[in-house]
């Protein structure tokens, strides 16, 4: 086990053919470029970056979906660049590393829940006891258990994102990526995936990365990294980015409404400062400066 569990070393990718049929024109510009960077086990780590930055490739390459047009990637200490990387690898890193995508509808399978949860781990050929262990134990951590004999199509948004979740859960991940998984959800449905990810961060120890365009999701992190145009550009504790409030501006990202409201305030002369990463911090320093002001 190797205490870096994700490292990239001037990982780059250029889009040659559309793998997707919506967009018809390919930019053939890189989408990524050397990008180095290492993520520890356990760490809980957010992704943001604007529209087209390039958080998707930078995910589809972890988890073997794309491969490198240059640089070297290593899971858990494997270089999965190299040449000597067979089909059972990729199969292997596909199981280490679970994807949670943007929508629901198009991750769901099966016509039950249960049945849901449980192909990965069949695809896995596991005996059947250890199956229905780990759909019941997936289902219980995503609160779903008394849906498990529901047909997924008539849960809500959350709900079956949580169903989802469980899928990817049974398959036991080190590391989950969760990418932009919370966008089409309603604030409820938002909020439970968002608890569910710290849990299963904090709880089970899986190395989990958030591509958000949430700002308070991205506050919640150990580590807040920003992708823009293909670049890393920003590494940092989110106390320390949500901080630098112009820089974020500049790549077309906001910070958390604290940040922005200290920010505002500053900007109309107000000679006001102090933390605001959370809504508890900026109350402090909005009231310790209209105290200040008496
Ligand atoms: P993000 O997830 O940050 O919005 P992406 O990684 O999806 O960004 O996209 C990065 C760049 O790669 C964009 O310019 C996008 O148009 C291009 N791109 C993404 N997916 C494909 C694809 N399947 N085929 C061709 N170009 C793509
Ligand atoms: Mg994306």
């Amino acid at each position: 086990m190797s205490e870096v569990i994700i490292k990239t070393e001037n990982l780059g990718y250029t889009y040659v053919d559309s793998l997707d049929d919506d967009i018809v024109k390919v930019d053939q510009s890189p989408a990524l470029r050397g990008v180095s960077l290492e993520i520890k086990r356990g760490e809980y780590v957010a992704v943001l970056g604007h529209n087209g930055s390039g958080k998707s490739t930078f995910a589809k390459l972890i988890n073997m979906i794309l491969t490198p047009t240059v640089g070297k990637i290593y899971i858990d200490g494997v270089d999965i660049t190299g040449d000597d990387f067979t089909e059972e690898d990729v199969f292997d890193i596909r199981r280490k590393v679970g994807m949670v995508f943007q929508n629901p509808d198009n991750q769901l399978v099966a016509t039950v829940v249960e049945e849901d949860v449980a192909f990965g781990p069949e695809n896995l050929g596991l005996p059947r006891e250890e199956i229905r262990q780990r759909v019941d134990s997936a289902l219980s951590t995503v609160g779903m258990t008394e849906y498990i004999k529901h047909a997924p199509h008539k849960l809500s948004g959350g709900q079956k994102q949580r169903v989802a979740i469980a899928g990817i859960i049974a398959m036991k991940p080190e590391i989950i990526i969760f990418d932009e998984s919370t966008a089409m959800l309603d604030p409820q449905g938002r909020a439970e995936v968002v608890e569910i990810m710290e849990r299963l961060n904090k709880e089970e120890g899986i190395t989990v990365l958030n591509i958000t365009h949430y700002m308070d999701e991205a506050a919640r992190a150990d580590r807040v990294v920003v992708i823009n145009d293909g670049e890393l550009i920003i590494d940092s504790t989110a106390r320390e980015v949500f901080k630098n409030v112009e820089l974020l501006h500049s790549v077309g990202l906001e910070a958390t409404q604290g940040a922005e409201l200290i920010a505002a305030l500053s900007g109309c002369g107000a000679d006001i400062s102090g933390e605001s990463l959370t809504l508890d911090e900026t109350v402090e320093t909005i009231a310790n400066y209209i105290l200040r002001k008496k």
